[in-house]
């Protein structure tokens, strides 16, 4: 048995969490006030026949390991997830022989933990000072507003992986660290982050629109975008009356959660995902499961983009910003 599953199965997640949180037994779970947000009625929850624990509040959830990390306010990258495991060990009663530092750690789709390689570089900086230089030049390439990158980053930290930036978000809930080596950035966990995210956005009344894009990039470029569309002859809506939300990738659905703050208020939405397949079943799903809710009375409710007019171009990062803006005040149009 290697290190992780040994700690996982030798730590008691009950007894653990116990030390920090106040838990009354609930059927065969336990649940407390949250340790990772301020709340007056529980919803943290501990299942130890599971071996997890999840917060119904702020999101924050996963194993023995993750519960460390998280109350030790460890940092969210590898260094963070290491420092959390070797504590783990040494409470279990662990010696580390296998973990090879260099390596992240991913968890895998047999739910086991694995090593897995990247050419990893991380940058930590202070919203208010500096943003890297690396990180300008990412954003330049793609003639996205620097400020509307570093908005977007608030938590001061983004790390390149294979060249490009992946995002870790706080907004004073600690996230957990794991992310894929991937071509693309992507965010793992993303359910946690996305609903902090949309709560920041859609508890605002004066939004009328909300559009969802695939990924950190194409959200950053429509929020770009989004002012030069709106100065459009014939456009009526209004900036600060859209929330541009991000999917973390294309097999993201709403839950009923994030479907009722989406479209509370009676708002329209709008969805634009990459132009391909797995995009167009977002999109799909996406329409379905708004048409489900019970503001679905409404006509033209979600919008999608009309990639008919740019055949061969695969994302909206791709298509530049200009081009972009003209096509979103074609969708805001209709609005
Ligand atoms: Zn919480």
């Amino acid at each position: 048995m290697n290190t992780i599953p040994a700690i996982i199965s030798n730590l008691d997640l009950l007894t653990t969490i116990g030390r920090v949180v106040k838990l009354r037994k609930m059927g065969a779970d336990y649940t407390g006030l949250c340790p990772f947000h301020k709340e007056k009625t529980p919803s943290f929850t501990v299942s130890p026949s599971k071996g997890f624990f999840h917060c119904f509040g702020c999101g924050a959830g996963g194993d023995v390991i993750n519960f460390v990390h998280l109350h030790k306010g460890y940092p969210d990258d590898k260094h963070g997830k290491y420092m959390a495991i070797q504590e783990c060990a040494a409470m279990a009663g662990i010696t580390m022989v296998d973990y090879e530092p260099g390596k992240i750690l991913r968890k895998g789709k047999d739910d086991q933990f694995e090593a897995v390689t990247s050419r990893e570089t991380s940058l930590r900086f202070d919203p208010q000072e500096i943003i890297p230089d690396e990180f300008i030049s990412w954003l330049q390439q793609r003639e996205i507003d620097p400020l509307v990158g570093l908005h977007l980053c608030q938590s001061g930290d983004i790390k390149f992986i294979d060249g490009k930036p992946c995002f870790v978000y706080s907004n004073g809930v600690k996230m957990r660290p794991e992310y894929a080596s991937s071509k693309s950035m992507r965010w793992i966990d993303g359910n946690a982050q996305d609903s902090i995210w949309l709560l920041q956005h859609l508890t605002d009344i004066r939004r009328r629109l909300v559009i969802i894009c695939e990924g950190e990039s194409d959200t950053m470029m429509v929020l770009s975008s989004l002012a030069e569309a709106c100065d459009e002859p014939g456009v009526a809506i209004r900036p600060w009356e859209i929330a541009v939300v991000g999917a973390p990738q294309a097999s993201w659905r709403p839950n009923d959660a994030m479907l009722s703050l989406i479209t509370s208020f009676g708002r329209k939405v709008a969805v634009i995902f990459d132009n391909d397949f797995a995009g167009v079943e977002a999109e799909t799903a996406i329409i379905k499961a708004v048409s489900s809710t019970s503001m679905g009375q409404y006509d033209n409710r979600v919008t999608v983009w009309p990639w008919v007019f740019w055949p061969g171009v695969n994302d909206v990062c791709q298509l530049g910003r200009n081009k972009t803006a003209k096509t979103l005040a074609q969708m805001l149009k209709g609005i």
